[in-house]
């Protein structure tokens, strides 16, 4: 019988095993053809040679073909970095005392105040840089240390433009409410009559973010302001998501689950009924973000082997942001997330790749599958047991995003 005249194809990627996370992949798959952005098919290179007649070929030299990294987590619109503040830290400062110091989240909302728009934006594009070499090609991104509409505004805007000039996809949430701004200290109700009344009008009608956050904590928000303003965004149009239970649990985590919130992120604090309500929901994620307790020597991590024994839907992040997290890299997030959270290997290369997505209502993505946008990281990794093992290190060689080579910056 004659075989069939080969399929044209783009790109086909061979000579690295694939890590799809499809089981209908083939057993020993090293190669992924690649067209209009998409991915064709994922299988032995022998094979796929024969079924195709690719325009380009690219050989790899081993090590494994992953789906490029989504960090569903990220603070990337920040002015000035926190060295001192971490030096505090390090010399036993907790996080509430740095912030009640006058330093942590408001001290990067004076920086970003004090910038411009374009000065904000040569920063972001600096920041999606290092996330981007480190193998992220879609992020979710925060605002949230403008704390003023205008200053919100601008943040989300410099976002927007540092997503274009570096080529990554950026789903951006606006986070209005990370922090009570210093002029609303004695009265923080009135910042967030600003946050329903102004700000999230302004942001919806300018179309910068496709979901709202919140920072549900003491020296914070409260449930009850949390609430007011989660509502407003829904009603709006915007999708949920939530910082809860970081230090203490004052039911954010009830409070993201009643109104359908995508994730809710931290959970270090976790209670018992707060675990019950994500087990009942398996719609509202747990964001884990292993990097921070370490960061701020936390004794507590959020327990995530109960959380998916229970059957909540999960993903690793880095919670990339320069106080509490100063890591743009997902394969050391992927560490702690073992050493501290018990995941293994393939759990934590699945947390940053097709749960994140996952959690972002992403289904063409995190994965490397027929009819996926080719979104592709080459890791100099000998199989997946080695992801998030070493520290240190950066195992991306190269990246591929729908399909076109992304150049790597050492
Ligand atoms: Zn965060």
């Amino acid at each position: 019988m004659a075989e069939a005249a080969p399929e044209p194809c783009d790109l086909l990627l061979r000579g690295a095993a694939v890590v799809s996370w499809e089981g209908a992949t083939p057993e020993g798959a090293d190669a992924v053809a690649v067209g209009d952005g998409r991915v064709l098919a994922v299988g032995r290179a022998d094979d796929l040679a024969r079924r195709f007649a690719p325009r380009a070929t690219t050989t790899l030299d081993g090590g494994l073909l992953a789906p490029a990294f989504v960090d569903a987590h990220t603070h990337p619109v920040f002015a000035a970095e926190r060295a001192e503040e971490f030096d505090l830290k390090c010399r036993g400062a907790s996080y509430l005392e740095v912030a009640a110091a006058g330093g942590g989240i408001l001290a990067s909302v004076r920086a970003v105040r004090a910038a411009g728009e374009d000065e904000l934006a040569a920063r972001v594009v600096r920041n999606l840089r290092r996330m981007q070499r480190h193998g992220t090609l879609t992020c979710e991104a925060k605002s949230g240390y403008g704390l003023s509409v205008a200053d919100e505004l601008k943040s989300l805007r410099a976002l927007a433009r540092a997503a274009d000039e570096v080529g990554v996809t950026v789903l951006p949430t606006f986070l209005g409410a990370h922090a009570v701004p210093e002029e609303f200290r004695d009265d923080p109700d009135r910042y967030v009559d600003v946050l329903c009344e102004e700000a999230l009008p302004a942001v919806v009608e300018e179309g910068l973010a496709r979901a709202a956050d919140v920072f549900v904590e003491e020296g914070a928000f409260s449930v009850a302001q949390a609430r007011r303003y989660l509502e407003r965004a829904r009603e709006l149009g915007l999708a949920l998501r939530v910082h809860a239970d970081q230090f203490h649990a004052l039911g954010g985590v009830e409070l993201a689950v009643e109104l359908g919130a995508e994730s809710v992120d931290h959970l270090e604090a976790l209670t018992d009924a707060g675990l019950e309500a994500l087990a009942l929901s398996r719609r509202t994620f747990a964001g884990l973000l292993p990097v921070v307790p370490h960061f701020c020597a936390m004794g507590r991590d959020a327990p995530a082997r109960r959380l998916i024994q229970a059957g909540v839907p999960w993903f690793v992040a880095t919670d990339f942001n320069p106080g509490s997290s100063y890591t743009p890299s997902p394969p050391e997030a992927a560490h702690f997330a073992r050493r501290r959270l018990g995941l293994s290997a393939e759990e934590a290369l699945r947390g940053v790749t097709e749960h994140a997505a996952a959690s972002l209502g992403l289904a063409d993505r995190g994965r490397i599958a027929p009819g996926a946008v080719a979104d592709l990281v080459h890791l100099d990794l000998p199989g997946v047991a080695s992801f998030g093992y070493a520290l240190g290190e950066n195992p991306v060689r190269a990246l591929w995003r729908a399909g076109r080579p992304v150049p790597v910056q050492p």
